[in-house]
């Protein structure tokens, strides 16, 4: 068997799981449901018997593989691999992960936040094309992002780095879930863009379909305003000038500081593509240091479902360049021919 890792992508909805080889080649994967009732307890019970099952039947065990990289919600504590806080798992209290998986599986095991590691997937395998320095910005339900600078993720000194979500965008702009206000993610999130429509909607004085269904408190989505910007829907079209002002600025100011070859946006509202990037480009080309707008791109992720998971595998691989317990892991696996 190829140098293989176990990639983990732990979601509120669902647990991905898949085999990674040192080239990035996915050699299986699959989905579990995240059982996050009873406060989340059940969730690394779950991980374990899926693992455990699937190597089982496949007539491997855990020697086979290098280790195993996870990405989760929530406050992510990298060295010591626990989680604190991760709402949509219902994990309230610090769960400490690495000692569970390591004690029952005897592999090294790799914890980092979703978005970090989500950022890895696309450098390696998506839109960032392997190269050294790219950041990788995800607009969901809110905003995140991972910075990778000469090939390495960077984590700050409480691995609280790469908070992308919360570059400020408006002074007095709307309150954010994160106490402050005018974040990148109160206008740039598909619930942001929602928001500054329906802040926008009441001043807009020309004729709108979006404005009118917002104005009857019809349900609208960041999708619906894409959707009709498409058509030309004047409201729209205005809506999202602001959207790509506040996104383009903030690249800005990104590329300015690290001048990665690429800034890569992926997450939900990623999916509207090349009209994202229309609405974009303008303002991150006006903001941005001369040379750096020559030479850092704005790019739509590619990778969609499998960014977390290929992150997760890539995390154990550079783990093994720098951690001991990691390289001597791999040293025996090797002299034993696993
Ligand atoms: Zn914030």
């Amino acid at each position: 068997m190829k140098k293989t890792a176990i990639g983990i992508d732990l979601g509120g909805t669902t647990i991905k799981f898949a085999w990674i080889t040192e080239s990035g080649e996915v050699t299986e994967q699959w989905v579990e449901p995240t059982p996050v009732h009873d406060h989340g307890s059940q969730i690394v019970p779950t991980i374990l018997a899926s693992l455990q099952n699937k190597m089982k039947a496949h007539g491997l065990t855990p020697g086979d593989f290098f280790g195993i990289g996870m990405g989760s919600p929530g406050a992510v504590d990298h060295q010591a691999g626990t989680v604190t806080g991760a709402y949509n798992l219902n994990w309230t209290k610090t769960v400490h992960i690495k000692q569970q998986i390591e004690s029952a599986l005897n592999l090294p095991f790799v914890l980092d936040n979703d978005a970090n590691v989500a950022a890895l997937g696309e450098q390696w395998k998506g839109a960032g094309n392997n190269a050294a320095d790219v950041v990788f910005v995800t607009l969901g339900t809110g905003v995140g992002g991972g910075v990778i600078s000469r090939g390495k993720l960077v984590r700050g000194v409480s691995g609280a780095a790469g908070e992308i979500g919360h570059i400020k965008v408006e002074p007095n702009g709307f309150p954010c879930t994160c106490g402050g206000t005018g974040c990148l993610e109160t206008v740039a999130s598909a619930t942001g863009i929602v928001n500054l429509a329906k802040a926008e909607a009441e001043s807009f004085a020309g004729t709108s379909g979006l404005a009118q269904l917002i104005m009857k408190e019809e349900a609208v989505s960041a999708k619906i305003i894409f959707d009709r910007a498409r058509q030309k829907d004047p409201f729209a079209e205005l809506v999202l000038q602001k959207v790509g002002g506040y996104l383009g600025i903030a690249c800005a100011n990104i590329a300015n500081i690290l001048n990665p070859s690429a800034i890569v946006l992926g997450g939900g509202v990623s999916k509207a593509g090349e009209l994202l990037l229309h609405y974009v480009r303008p303002y991150f080309e006006q903001h941005a240091f001369p040379s750096v707008k020559e030479t850092t791109s704005l790019r739509i992720a590619t990778l969609e479902n499998t960014a977390g998971v290929l992150g997760a595998g890539l995390l154990v691989f550079k783990q093994v360049e720098t951690d001991e317990t990691v390289k001597q892991h791999v040293q025996i696996q090797q002299r034993t021919g696993a």
